[in-house]
């Protein structure tokens, strides 16, 4: 079937770059498990010569990718971690420096500061989530701008659009340019699509929303135009980091779905953050769609809806977290989000544990923080899980201090 910008989110997802096989007429393409192919004499072969370059499979993913992000190409990655490795090791050069929004994925900031900051690179972090503060930030040494919205954990948006525009206002002020990328993982690309909004390039965690079903783990880079995508593809080629072809399959067949997924997603953690704010015993109730939200105006014009992340404080810091923790049933106390189960997480102890004390408080991130990814479960089952483990938790006054 030949692909049609015109085409819906979810035909574009069912249709690009799975178009059934030629030589049998298998429906769904075959996964090709193979690391080389043969040619008919040197030189001459069929567009494919080994699998890190490039594999039927894994190009199947990123065409269709490259359609639900509106960009020209994708590319596609072992790892959410190696996307952003890549894109950095493609733009930046020692001397050169990022600037980025403070609440930010773990594994990101440790990237930022522990891998990328010994070679020579400069990453400045702004708490504040004005266009100002971010333009502010770029000087002439700055080559990317980095953000995540909604952020992890504390689900802060930031305005896409207004950020590019300060930020790009800036470089070109100071006769430089600079890259704008957005993490889109935590909203996919049924809820936002940032290079519609003024950004350069979207990187994904497609061990999440993408995949959708925690069976894989997965990345990848989307850019708005071919040219941009030029250093970012050779870097995939030259440094490796590539998915097997079987992860690609699944990543393909997870994008099958995702405009059915985020829907029932939203709509549970929707129903959810309204149980969790008739909730006394809460101490905070953190979901862009409630009207308490700082961010509650910013959601409903950026964000088709707002999406299957919730974070709510539970009285008693880390002991009232922990007796909350191992009381759910339904919701599993694990790392990673964005599957069709319902996973409960613990950012001080679990996936924020590699940003120093301090920094983590300054975020919020305090002990009494649970983030949950509401799964596509029936909601009664969740709210009523929910509603037992809150109950093992001593109150505020009797909590141990
Ligand atoms: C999980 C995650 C990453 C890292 O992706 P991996 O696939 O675990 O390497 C990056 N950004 C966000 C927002 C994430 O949630």
């Amino acid at each position: 079937m030949s692909f049609d910008q015109q085409q819906g989110f979810s035909t574009k997802a069912i249709h690009v770059g799975s178009s059934p096989d030629p030589t049998t007429g298998a429906t769904i393409p075959p996964v090709y498990l193979t690391s080389t192919y043969t040619q008919a004499a040197p030189g001459q072969h069929k567009g494919y010569e080994y699998s890190r370059s490039n594999n039927p499979t894994r190009q199947g993913l990123e065409d269709c990718l490259a359609a639900l992000e509106g960009g020209a190409e994708a590319a596609c990655f072992a790892s959410g971690l190696q996307a952003t490795t890549t894109i950095v090791q493609s733009l930046l050069a020692s001397g050169q420096s990022i600037v980025a929004y403070g609440d930010m994925y773990g594994g990101t900031y440790r990237l930022f500061e522990r891998v990328f900051k010994p070679w020579g690179l400069t990453v400045h972090y702004t708490d504040e989530n004005s266009p100002e503060a971010f333009a502010k930030l770029v000087d002439e040494t700055t080559r990317l701008v980095w953000l995540e919205t909604p952020t992890n954990p504390m689900l802060r948006l930031l305005d896409i659009q207004a950020i590019g525009q300060a930020v790009k206002d800036r470089a070109a002020r100071l006769g430089t340019s600079l890259s704008f990328a957005v993490d889109n993982t935590f909203a996919s690309p049924v809820l936002q699509q940032p290079l519609s909004l003024g950004a350069d390039i979207v990187v994904h965690s497609t061990t999440k929303y993408i995949g959708g079903h925690s069976d894989l783990i997965g990345g990848a880079v989307i850019c708005k135009t071919s040219q941009q995508m030029e250093p970012i593809r050779f870097t995939q080629n030259a440094a490796g980091g590539v998915p097997g072809a079987f992860d690609c399959f699944l990543m393909h067949r997870g994008i099958k779905t995702l405009a059915l997924r985020m829907e029932a997603h939203s709509k549970n953690a929707q129903c959810v953050a309204k149980w969790a704010a008739g909730q006394d015993k809460l101490e905070r109730v953190i979901y862009p769609g409630l009207d308490s939200h700082p961010d509650y105006d910013l959601c409903t014009r950026q964000m088709a809806s707002p999406g299957g992340m919730v974070s709510i404080v539970v009285p008693g810091g880390f002991d009232g977290a922990t007796s909350f923790m191992s009381s759910t049933q339904v919701f599993s106390c694990a790392e990673s989000l964005g599957g069709v189960e319902s996973l409960c997480n613990h950012p001080a102890i679990m996936t924020h544990a590699s940003i120093p004390l301090e920094r983590r408080e300054e975020l919020g991130v305090v002990d009494g923080l649970v983030r949950l990814s509401v799964g596509v479960e029936d909601v009664d089952d969740l709210i009523a899980d929910l509603d037992q483990a809150l109950a093992a938790v001593p109150s505020a006054k009797t909590a141990a201090r």
